[in-house]
């Protein structure tokens, strides 16, 4: 007998009649001897619905007290979707509970909208499942140490799902999702994306951060740290598929580095729309600029990405980098309001409508000539490079939005990500 964390995300969750499909997977794990924990999402789109109505109300959702009540909001959606799961296991004939993540509780920080998990009691969970029953835990959501409810960021019922199955040292963790695994590339964007049978700690934690939203990057962080057994496969197929068909399906992500993957140069593509890129002109070039400039984007709260600084001429340097799509306008302001008038710099200009593009893979740490084989073929394609990062396992180029899809489709080509690797 072992202990199962599944975790069903929105679209798996989008219809009473896909929450009874979910109940007849997670009562066939049941029978079949498993202890069973669930931690659904909410119903496909609520998320937005909720968070949109708060912008009806006000268009600027930044200020702190708002973000406790976006929080309050967001995370009513999780709760009518472990309500539901539990009725309908109970209508399969299982015993099961549904608890809110402050019930549990999931012990968060303060960080609305983006907090972090700092611990979970899973006393009252082990007691149910004891006694027989099927828990089902709301994702996204936790509670401060104020009482308040919080929520993890979008996305966050994945974090929520492995930090349960870390504090209960589960056996396995398997996501369950609207794509049969993780592919190599976004498998809506190119067609001719496969499915990874294995992806590695490593590669997946750069994928996630670098824009595949398969998995929230905390998600892959807290497996990592507590080496939790992870699995991403598909709802959709047959509820009543045979188990150890379905506990080998998807891809599982490893931590050990095997040979095979030692292979395979460059695994999968990511991208991400959700960054705007600003420039400063004309900065003095002098020692302390760097900081002058991003000191006070960093005191608003906002993360820099990806970062330039051009050689200099006539003592006067360009420097660009890049944000959040969402911290864009706040940024301008920051760099007008704060930066100019202290540095002399000439003048702030932005660009909200570029896209991040990388090629991620073990392999890049012992081959030269990848991210100059990625320069090639963007050249092919006429693809302009506005900046570019590099680390051990990565390389990432900045681009016009518009050529977003043609850069990932030309590159998983020129790598050779269709074939399957030997
Ligand atoms: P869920 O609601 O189940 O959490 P998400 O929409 O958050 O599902 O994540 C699954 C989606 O991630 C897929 O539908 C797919 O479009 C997207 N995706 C992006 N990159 C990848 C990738 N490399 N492999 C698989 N799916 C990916
Ligand atoms: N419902 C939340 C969201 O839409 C959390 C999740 O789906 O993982 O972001
Ligand atoms: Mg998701």
């Amino acid at each position: 007998m072992a202990l199962i964390v599944h975790k069903y995300g929105g679209t798996s969750m989008g219809s009473t009649e896909r929450i009874r499909n979910v109940a007849k997977r997670v009562a066939k794990w049941a029978r079949a001897g498993h202890q069973m924990v669930v931690v659904p999402s909410a119903m496909s789109g609520e998320t937005n619905r909720l968070l949109g109505l708060a912008k009806e109300l006000s268009p600027e959702l930044a200020s702190d007290d708002i973000l406790r009540e976006l929080d309050a909001i967001a995370a009513t959606g999780e709760q009518v979707s472990v309500g539901l799961l539990s009725i309908a296991l109970q209508a399969e004939g299982m015993q099961a509970v549904s608890y809110a993540g402050w019930q549990v509780p999931i012990a968060t920080d303060s960080s609305f909208t983006k907090a972090r998990i700092q611990s979970i009691d899973d006393s009252r969970v082990r007691a149910d499942l004891a006694a027989g029953k099927v828990v089902v835990i709301t994702g996204f959501q936790g509670i401060d140490a104020q009482g308040n409810v919080t929520t993890l960021g979008r996305g966050g019922s994945d974090t929520s799902a492995v930090a349960v199955a870390a504090a209960m040292k589960a056996d396995e963790c398997l996501i369950y999702t609207d794509v049969d695994g993780v592919y190599t590339t976004d498998p809506r964007i190119v067609p001719e994306a496969r499915r990874l049978h294995t992806v590695s700690f490593e590669e997946m934690l750069e994928m996630a951060s670098l824009g595949s939203k398969v998995l929230q990057i905390r998600s892959v962080e807290f497996a990592g740290k507590y080496r939790v057994p992870l699995r991403v496969l598909s709802s959709f197929t047959p509820w009543d598929i045979n188990i150890d068909e379905e506990a080998r399906s998807g891809t599982l992500i490893t931590f050990e580095e095997d040979e095979k993957m030692e292979q395979a140069v460059v695994a999968g593509i990511a991208f991400n729309r959700d960054e705007a890129k600003v420039t400063v002109l004309g900065v003095p070039d002098k020692p302390g600029i760097a900081y002058q400039i991003l000191g006070p984007v960093a005191d608003a709260n906002i993360d820099v990405d990806v970062i330039i600084q051009n050689v200099s001429h006539d003592g006067k340097t360009d420097f660009s980098f890049t944000v959040h799509r969402n911290d864009y306008a706040r940024t301008l302001d920051v760099l007008k309001n704060t930066v100019l008038p202290h540095t002399g710099a000439a003048q702030v200009m932005g660009d909200a409508k570029i896209c991040k593009v990388s090629i991620v893979g073990i392999g890049m740490r012992s081959h030269v000539g990848v991210a100059s084989k990625m320069f090639r073929c963007l050249s092919e394609e006429g693809i302009n490079i506005q900046m570019i990062t590099t680390s051990e396992i990565k390389t990432s180029v900045v681009i016009d939005e518009k050529y977003m899809e043609l850069a990932v489709r030309a590159l998983h080509k020129a790598f050779d990500l269709e074939q399957e690797t030997t």
